[in-house]
Formats: structure tokens, sequence, C-alpha cells
């Protein structure tokens, strides 16, 4: 019985790399952007800094602006303010993510966020997307104090939908704190890579693979039906 699908939010449901792409390049449009050749040229090494957003935001623009010939102090926390203002307003979702939702929820499952990250930053993003009023419950990690991959918060998640872990799918891009996570805690894995790729010590693989957000539809009908 699949009883609800979970989703990571970045680079799951929240197409991140397009939207921070998107507000540096509008940032730094404004800004100037000293040594680098083109704004493009430095929307990748923003993009390379940033790591999939596992680097502090901060760090990112001083190292950014070291690079453009700059040792300016203020103009990094002021890039960096307006960061953490402002870049919420270049969220993106990925192609198929309302259709899912909808499909998910007029089928009966429940549907669930759980993410890694600060909470006013990861709010922003789910708010800018709709998802609070498109999904039953978000957990995000730094207000349940536990993040992914601790079985903890894919058990709280499960328990705050009102169904049996082994009842649900998780969606994610992570390898780690997604896929053995949920895994871990007894759940059905879809994997989203979006880049990511997979660890070669891992001796199993996830439950489906899929390249885009419309392909999750057919996996979980074909789930539901075996
Ligand atoms: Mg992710």
């Amino acid at each position: 019985m699949i009883s609800a699908v979970l989703f990571d939010l970045d680079e799951t449901l929240f197409d991140r790399s397009a939207s921070v792409r998107s507000f540096v390049r509008q940032q730094f449009a404004g800004s100037g952007i000293g040594r680098f050749p083109s704004v493009t040229d430095l929307c990748n090494r923003f993009m390379e800094l940033d790591a999939r957003g596992s680097m502090p935001k901060i760090e990112v623009y001083g190292t950014l602006i070291e690079e453009m010939g700059g040792h300016r102090d203020e103009l990094r926390q002021a890039l960096f303010d307006d960061y953490e203002a402002n870049a919420w307003r270049h969220a993106v979702p990925f192609d198929g993510m309302r259709p899912l939702l909808s499909w998910l929820r007029q089928n009966g499952r429940k549907i669930g966020i759980v993410s890694n990250g600060q909470t006013h930053i990861q709010l922003r993003s789910l708010l800018a997307l709709n998802l609070d009023r498109m999904v039953d419950a978000y957990l995000i990690s730094e207000e349940e104090a536990c993040r992914k991959p601790e079985a903890e918060i894919f058990e709280r998640a499960a328990n705050r939908l009102d169904v049996r872990t082994s009842d649900c799918i998780f969606v994610g891009d992570s390898p780690q704190a997604d896929m053995a996570g949920a895994r871990a805690a007894g759940m059905k894995t879809i994997w989203f890579p979006n880049g990511a790729s997979w660890p070669s010590d891992y001796a199993w693989r996830p439950d489906a693979t899929v390249a885009s957000l419309w392909e999750v539809q057919a996996v979980v009908k074909r789930w539901e039906h075996s």
C-alpha cells in the first residue's frame, strides 16, 4: 500500500540551481562583475563555490568578491543580506511539480516534505512555490533539531501524516541524505539525481530512478498495482 509520498525540497521539488543562478545573475548585473569575463562566468563560479548549497553563502560571496578583484567587506555583507532577503523571489519549481502533487492528492495520497536546512531560508522557498498549500506536512531540520539521513526525521514525518514508514515513498536527489536515510527508515526510494552521482561504495540502488518529476506518477502506479 502506498499511503504517502514524501519529497526532499532543494533540487527535488525546488529547482534550486536555476533559482539561485537567476537571482545571482540579476544581483551582479547591478553591482558589476570585476575581473570576470561575463556574468555567466561569474554565475558559474558562484554555483561551483556554493557546492549544491553546502557552503555558507557569506563565504561564497567573500571568495567571489576577492576573485572579482576587490576586498570590500561592506559589499560582501550587502550582497549576502540581499540574498537572504530576496533570493526567494526567483524560486522556480521543477517541471511537472504541480501536476504531480495535484494527482497525488486527487488519488488520496498524503504528501510531505523533509528538508535539511535553515528554517527561514527553506520556508521562503516553500512558500514562494505555494507548497504550504499543496502538501500535508513539512519538516525542516533546523526546527526539528534532527536531520536527514537520521531515521528519526523520516519517522517523524510519517507520524505527522499518520502513516507507516513502510507505506511511504521518498523522492530525493541526495544518495546519502535522502536515499540512504529513507531506505533505513523502511521507505521505498525514488532517486531524481539532478546532477548528483551515485556513490561507488554503495552496494545497493534506489528502488527507482527518474529523469524528471513527470516520471514519478508512472512509478507510483506501477508499485500500487504490484
Ligand atoms: Mg536535495
